[in-house]
This record gives structure tokens, sequence and C-alpha cells, in this order.
């Protein structure tokens, strides 16, 4: 088994709120919510940030823009954020590929 946390929801060998899944990617609520609306959107095979991203990857990458443009115009959600994390400065505390997608609350910019 992987030891990836986001491999294995992927793989569905861990239950996770899954709102949606393809071949390419699963969306799936947050554990812990930061807004109303909060789901992460990651590519089934493993990357580990958008530091790993390349030419060969780029399309999952797109394609999970269009399954998010989808998925929050299915929910009703007009405006939104879509956040990720690189590396530990920046908070990221899973090393598998995720966008958070945010929602359903007045958001403040800078973020912390
Ligand atoms: P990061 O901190 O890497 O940007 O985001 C990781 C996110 O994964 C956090 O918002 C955290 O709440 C969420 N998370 C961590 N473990 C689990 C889990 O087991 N299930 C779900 N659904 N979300 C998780
Ligand atoms: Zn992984």
């Amino acid at each position: 088994m992987c030891d990836c946390l986001f491999c294995q929801i992927a793989e569905g060998e861990i239950p996770a709120g899954k709102l949606f899944e393809d071949e390419l990617c699963c969306a799936f609520y947050d554990i812990d919510p930061q807004a109303p609306t909060h789901f992460l959107v990651i590519p089934k095979a493993h990357i580990g940030s958008v530091s790993q991203v390349d030419g060969k990857k780029e399309a999952v990458v797109g394609h999970i823009f269009t399954v998010i443009a989808r998925l929050t115009r299915e929910l009703g959600l007009e405006s939104y954020r879509v956040v990720s994390n690189i590396g530990e400065q920046a908070g990221q505390s899973v090393l598998h590929l995720h966008f958070h997608v945010l929602g359903g609350r007045d958001m403040t910019w800078p973020p912390g």
C-alpha cells in the first residue's frame, strides 16, 4: 500500500467525502473545512506539488481546472478561491498536489 494519504484516498483505500471522480482526478471535501464550501481536487497519479509539474503532467492540471469550473458551477458558487500550497513555508502539509477550492464566505487579501 502506498504511504501517501491522498494516493490512498484516490484509490478508495481511505474514505473521504468524494463529490467527483474520473480516471484522472478526484474531488473530496476537506476534513477541516476553512469555509462553508471547502473541497480539494487532486490528480490520481502522485505528483508532489505544483513544483513537480512539467510538460508530461500539465494536461492533468488543465483537466483539474475544468473540473473545478464544473463543480463550482454545479454547487452554485459564483465567487470562490483556488489555492495550492507548495512547501513547508507556504503551509503544505500533504505532499501530494492538491487544489483547495474555498467559497461561501467573504475572504481577505493578502492571505495569512
Ligand atoms: P495543505 O495543508 O497541504 O495545503 O492541505 C492539506 C489539506 O488536507 C488540509 O486542509 C487538511 O485539512 C486536509 N486533510 C488532511 N487529511 C485529510 C483526510 O484524511 N481527509 C480529508 N478529506 N482531508 C484531509
Ligand atoms: Zn500521493
